[in-house]
């Protein structure tokens, strides 16, 4: 949802691939982070930043989780990094529904960076706390940007279930469920 621009603080995460060995602990942190209850469990395919590795080059590209989308695009750029050819969706933060990337593995639902401002919100992503070599740093600074409400993960959780089963279908069920409540 877009309206007017507003001044506010915007938190970035900056990416210096030179940097970045490959350690994958970004992807540790996060998902343990984000684990119900929090902490309970370590699992790569939880996190909301992937490495996208190729170690004969040695070459690691992290990226974030960014907007759920119900539509695939229908662009497909192809990348040749050190001759290795690299289709445009490998570099994509979008939860898209053409890639199993970001989604819970079990529910299907899609798993957004968040800048760790879930309970309890970090003063600094994890990510960036974790990575040792400074592949990831963060900074906040005061700029004008178009007022957004952003949803949180229950709201795009319920998006995706409505985008696969309809929204009669999820209101008949919260109705049953309430029912039993
Ligand atoms: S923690 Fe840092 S160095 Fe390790 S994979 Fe993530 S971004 Fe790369
Ligand atoms: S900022 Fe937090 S939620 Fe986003 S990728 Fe890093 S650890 Fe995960």
């Amino acid at each position: 949802m877009k309206g007017e621009s507003v001044r506010k603080k915007v938190r970035r995460i900056n990416v210096n691939l030179d940097k970045c060995n490959g350690c994958r602990a970004c992807e540790l942190v996060c998902s343990a982070f984000h684990a119900r209850p929090k902490y309970s469990s370590i699992n790569p395919a939880r996190s909301r930043i992937r490495v996208v590795t190729d170690e004969i080059n040695d070459e690691y590209v992290p990226i974030r989780a960014t907007n759920y989308t119900k539509a695939a695009c229908d662009g497909r750029r192809v990348y040749t990094v050190n001759d290795k050819k690299y289709s445009e969706c490998s570099f994509c933060g979008s939860i898209c529904p053409v890639r199993k990337l970001f989604k819970d593995p079990d529910s299907r639902l899609p798993l957004k960076c968040d800048l760790c401002e879930d309970d309890p919100p970090q003063a600094e992503p994890l990510c960036v706390k974790a990575c040792s070599l400074g592949a990831l740093t963060y900074e906040e600074f005061e700029d004008e940007v178009p007022e957004e409400v952003k949803p949180d993960e229950v709201e795009l959780g319920l998006k995706a279930l409505a985008d696969k089963y309809g929204a009669q279908k999820l209101a008949d069920t919260f109705a049953r469920i309430s029912q039993k409540e």
